[in-house]
């Protein structure tokens, strides 16, 4: 995509996003209400299929573009890119490494949104340690019968398939050699539990799913292979984690712009508390830190977009820049003093929504790990 088309398109998402989705932020969150109508007109942008090639009916952006994209549609609300990540690891995970049947059947479903989705990893007992999953698909005929539970599945109410990662051999050591991921569409024996409760990150679905004696056919195997599930699915951690870094910026922006705004427009002690120099050193702080998660984040991308190995750029990226979400949603909180307590205004969003991205695509904990393991190993004494 040339600077000038990404320039055309991102002007066009942000007409959209003042015009039909600024002024419908605050009710749908505090209702945790899905935005099913804005959800239709992000389907006739395309946007269901930013990084999906065009042979196959995508857009075919570049992970630069979709990172610029996904952090303007969080700078308005965080929710609304929700409902296109975890969609595109998902595609994402087909594109790559799907058998072409494969490709030519669910791509062109997946970029129109007539098939939306996410990925189903977690589990009650697990999510970081993907390895101990219990789910599992038992070979029959030309099905696979899978049994167990997943939890946390963003986009599993109001969407129609998952990524679905299961052991089809939940005896081999390592277990990742057991393990295998399903293109699952929605239907008998794959059922929602429940729609989980949480903190922020409102109007998406997230939720807990049975599946009991679910058929899925053996033609669904992305690869066509057992035992690959695992590592197809952690190729795409590092486009997962650019898109939570995306997110970050989207939201470290959001917090700066509001503070900015109020820090003028409120008058302490007969000046605007812009002019108070412990708000300026806020001020300057989380104008720095939203800064420096957006060119980790860029840099992260571009790497991608090489397709030089950038697990430790991302890993940058998506510590740095959800970290800043944090730090921002928290600092943004304190200028707006009681306001920012307020229902009534948007930085307790920001504040609810922020803590989900040092939590989700790895935990950041696990981030600095990364990031230390590759500096040695990349580095070797
Ligand atoms: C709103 C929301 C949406 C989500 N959407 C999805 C989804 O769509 N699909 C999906 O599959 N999952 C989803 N998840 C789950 C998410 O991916 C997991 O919560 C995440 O991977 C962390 O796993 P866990 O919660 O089981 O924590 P645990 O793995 O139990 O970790 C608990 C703590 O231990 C630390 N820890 C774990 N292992 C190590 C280690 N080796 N070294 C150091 N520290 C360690 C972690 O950093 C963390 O602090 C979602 C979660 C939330 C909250």
């Amino acid at each position: 995509m040339t600077d000038q088309n990404e320039a055309v398109l991102l002007d066009a998402l942000d007409k959209f996003l003042i015009a039909e989705v600024d002024p419908f932020v605050h009710d749908l969150e505090a209702r945790d209400e899905y935005p099913h109508d804005i959800v239709e007109k992000m389907k006739e942008m395309g946007l269901f299929g930013c990084i999906i090639a065009e042979e196959y009916g995508g857009l075919g952006m570049t992970t630069a573009t979709y990172a610029r994209i996904v952090a303007r549609i969080t700078r308005s609300w965080m929710s609304l890119s929700g409902i296109i990540n975890s969609h595109l690891i998902m595609s994402s995970a087909v594109q790559r490494h799907g058998t072409e049947a494969q490709k030519q059947r669910y791509l062109p479903r997946f970029a129109t949104g007539e098939l939306r989705g996410g990925v189903g990893l977690s589990e009650p007992d697990c999510g970081t340690d993907l390895q101990s999953i219990r789910t599992v698909a038992v070979r029959d005929g030309d099905d696979y019968v899978v049994n167990g539970t997943k939890t946390w599945i963003t986009n599993s109410k109001y969407g129609n398939v998952l990524a679905l990662l299961v052991k089809t051999d939940p005896t081999t050591t390592p277990a990742h050699k057991g393990m295998s991921l399903f293109i699952a569409e929605k239907r008998e024996g794959f059922t929602v539990a429940r729609k989980l409760e949480k903190l922020g990150y409102r109007g998406i679905d997230t939720c807990e799913l049975l599946f009991e004696n679910y058929r899925v056919s053996a033609d669904c195997l992305i690869g066509g292979v057992e035992g690959r599930g695992l590592q197809q699915i952690l190729s795409g951690l590092e486009l997962g984690r650019i898109n939570v870094a995306a997110r970050g910026v989207g939201v470290a922006q959001a917090a700066l712009d509001l503070a900015v705004a109020y820090a003028q427009q409120r008058k302490t002690f007969g000046k605007a508390i812009c002019n108070h120099q412990a708000i300026q050193l806020k001020l300057g702080e989380m104008a720095t830190r939203a800064e420096s998660g957006r060119l980790l984040t860029d840099a992260a991308a571009a790497a991608y977009d090489r397709g030089d190995r950038c697990d430790m750029e991302a890993g940058m990226a998506k510590y740095a820049a959800t970290e800043a979400a944090m730090e921002n949603a928290s600092e943004c909180m304190r200028i707006h003093g009681a306001y920012g307590y307020s229902k009534e205004y948007d930085v307790e969003r920001l504040y609810r929504d922020a803590p989900l991205l040092v939590i989700g695509e790895g935990t950041n904990e696990m981030q600095r790990i990364i990031i230390a393991k590759q500096l040695v190993d990349r580095n070797p004494a």
